[in-house]
């Protein structure tokens, strides 16, 4: 059965001081939806945020790891450094990470077999620009970005896997997928995991939607059958805003 889940991505913004304050606005707020609930702050602070979030239905989460095991990675971040922080679960593919720092599908299975082998659950994320999807080209380059860095796993690591589709002309720009949109991309993912692996493995594969979600909008999005909740940027920085999406389930 799959689940629900609201994943907050604060990038790289809060202090030490700000996440403090965050974390304790956010375990003030009532939860009231059955959605399990992330946040990922940055590395400096996450050992702080787990401590904080121990007794919390919060988890705290990275937004970004590297391949290796250990070694002479100059300002790298490896999987059992993020575990002996408390943390287990790792953002991986994110368009910023694919567009800034040259992050490709070669790199990211890197990434995903490193994480899976240090026991580490992956928030996969994938979508296209928007010259993609004027193009029409959308669904190709989704379905590659997610056959090229997941399609080799075998069915019974899929129980570790979250995946997050972000068009990339909606994060950030106030622009958010039609819920129809949103609706018909996260049909299409559900039936390649069909394809490629079973009807267990897409059923129970949770699927994100990420792209300008906000308390306004975030209901009428989480109310598609194949969207089963949401990865937030901006609206992740406020207590307030982000509850009420967790609470929008
Ligand atoms: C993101 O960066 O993952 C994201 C969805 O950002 P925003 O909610 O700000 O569009």
């Amino acid at each position: 059965m799959r689940k629900n889940i609201v994943a907050g991505n604060w990038k790289m913004n809060n202090d030490l001081a700000d996440t403090k304050t965050l974390v304790s606005e956010l375990v003030d707020i009532e939860k009231t939806s059955n959605a399990e609930v992330m946040i990922a702050p940055t590395f400096t602070n996450l050992l702080e945020a787990s401590k904080a979030l121990k007794n919390s239905e919060i988890e705290v989460v990275a937004q970004n790891m590297h391949f290796a095991k250990n070694g002479a990675y100059t300002g790298e971040i490896s999987a059992t450094m993020l575990k002996s922080v408390g943390v287990n679960t790792v953002i991986l593919g994110h368009s910023e990470r694919r567009e800034y720092f040259n992050e490709d599908d070669a790199l990211l299975k890197q990434k995903v077999d490193t994480a899976l082998e240090n026991g580490m659950r992956i928030i996969f994320c994938f979508g296209e620009k928007l010259e993609d999807r004027k193009s029409g080209n959308h669904t190709h380059v989704v379905k590659s970005q997610i056959k090229n860095a997941l399609f080799h796993l075998p069915e019974g690591s899929w129980k570790s896997i979250v995946l997050a589709y972000e068009p990339v002309w909606a994060i950030g720009t106030g622009e958010t997928a039609t819920p129809a949109q949103a609706q018909e991309m996260h049909l299409f993912i559900r039936n390649l995991a069909l394809e490629a692996y079973n009807l267990s493995v897409a059923d129970d594969v949770s699927i994100l939607y990420g792209g300008s979600v906000k308390p306004e909008n975030a209901k009428e999005i989480f109310s598609n059958s194949d969207v089963d909740g949401g990865l937030i940027g901006g609206a992740a920085l406020n207590a307030e805003s982000f509850m009420a999406i967790v609470n929008a389930f």
